[in-house]
């Protein structure tokens, strides 16, 4: 056979070209635009946290560190997990250090889905899950969540009606990036009923664990009754202390579901980096009354961008938790999230992500912009005063 040396890429990854973030992010540099697209805070993580960083690198820790990830940080993450949640896992054993909540799911879904074996997922989906089970040769089955009462949610009748003999694996990401819900107890379950009555594994991303508002909580799936032994919990520092550039995560899980992430991890990246695992550690010990302070500010962020949102004319879903809020843009009179979305650089000087990327059934999002409001009161406040110019 010739080597196709045109068109290099494998079959299974094709369609998954440049994310949507690069795409948007160099537009809003092109255009001096404000970018409340891609999600990531413009102020700093605790300072003490920053110099446990610094500390580490100038006190030698810049070797590899063990593969399972440092000892200090596994048992951060196992006393988090006890203290918060009433979940016990074995620091030894059931707790794996990885390169982000990216790689923690990445290297789950690949060492537990066969090719062939369905995924559910929740649309509209974070965007590494399409490219991670396409990865694994998996087939994703997405059920959709709609607006409903003021937030987005599914209906269980679809969410029953989507598992099938093929089915292994339901992916749940609460809080929900970029629907904005915090799943209730009712709809937990709901997802519990399924994976106990099918044997399915659920693979669970808990990035914004501490991000949620109001009297919303986030419920890890794994407390609910018969659900730890089959879960697999993820995730990571970037969100909760405000270093997204950090990549450091976590999977916790039975030790049979750990040893199998592990032989897909450490072939993958070996190890995650060794100085933030080192101020990790002591953040998710000695931080987490910073972390309390950032929830409310961003609580506060996310009236102030809902109430300028509306302000300029769009129909925002208020979200329980995260950093992002869903606009829907018919009431200005427009209908096609994308066109909008590309036209609002050089309209007005505004990055939004369509949020239709994240949907296989567009239609079933292509009213909806999504804006980030982690970010200066005073950036989202020249964004909204440029976004009123729309009206
Ligand atoms: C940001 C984000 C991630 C990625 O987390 P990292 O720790 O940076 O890999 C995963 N899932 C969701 C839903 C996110 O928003």
């Amino acid at each position: 056979m010739m080597v196709d040396v045109t068109e290099p890429l494998v079959p299974r990854m094709q369609g998954f070209g440049t994310t949507i973030f690069a795409e948007m992010s160099a537009l809003a540099v092109r255009t001096g635009s404000i970018n409340l697209g891609q999600g990531f805070p413009d102020t700093d993580g605790p300072p003490g946290m920053l110099d446990a960083a610094v500390e580490a690198i100038r006190s030698g820790g810049n070797q590899y560190p063990p593969g399972p990830g440092l000892p200090e940080l596994r048992r951060a993450v196992a006393e988090q997990r006890r203290a918060r949640y009433g979940l016990e896992y074995d620091p030894d054993t059931e707790v794996y250090i990885t390169v982000g909540a990216t790689e923690g799911i990445a290297a789950s879904v690949l060492a537990l889905a066969n090719p062939g074996d369905e995924v559910i997922v929740f649309e509209p989906y974070y965007d590494s899950y399409a490219a991670t089970i396409a990865l694994a040769g998996a087939v994703r089955r997405p059920v959709t969540l709609r607006p409903d009462g003021g937030r987005f949610t599914f209906d269980p009748d679809e969410l029953r009606a989507a598992v099938g003999p093929r089915t292994r694996m339901i992916l749940v990401n609460s809080p929900h990036n970029p629907a904005g819900t915090v799943f209730t107890r009712a709809e937990l379950e709901a997802i519990a009923d399924l994976c106990r009555e099918h044997d399915l594994i659920a693979l669970t991303d808990e990035v914004y664990e501490y991000l949620t508002f109001d009297d919303a909580e986030h419920i890890p799936l794994a407390t609910l009754d018969g659900m730890r032994e089959r879960t697999v919990a993820v995730s990571s520092a970037g969100k909760t202390f405000s270093v997204t550039g950090w990549k450091t995560g976590w999977v916790t899980a039975p030790a049979p579901y750990v040893r199998a992430v592990q032989t897909v991890k450490q072939f993958m990246t070996y190890a995650a980096g060794g100085p933030w695992q080192r101020a990790v550690a002591y953040a998710l010990r000695n931080e987490l009354d910073w972390v309390a302070r950032l929830r409310d500010s961003l609580q506060a962020k996310r009236d102030r961008l809902v109430a300028g949102l509306e302000a300029a004319g769009f129909a925002a879903v208020r979200p329980q938790g995260t950093y992002f809020v869903q606009a829907d843009i018919r009431p200005l009179g427009f209908t096609d999230g994308m066109e909008l979305a590309l036209a609002l650089p050089e309209k007005v000087g505004v990055v939004a992500i369509p949020t239709q990327v994240f949907y296989d059934d567009a239609a079933a999002g292509s009213h909806f912009v999504r804006f980030a409001f982690c970010k200066k009161d005073e950036v989202i406040d020249e964004a909204v005063e440029r976004l009123r110019r729309l009206g």
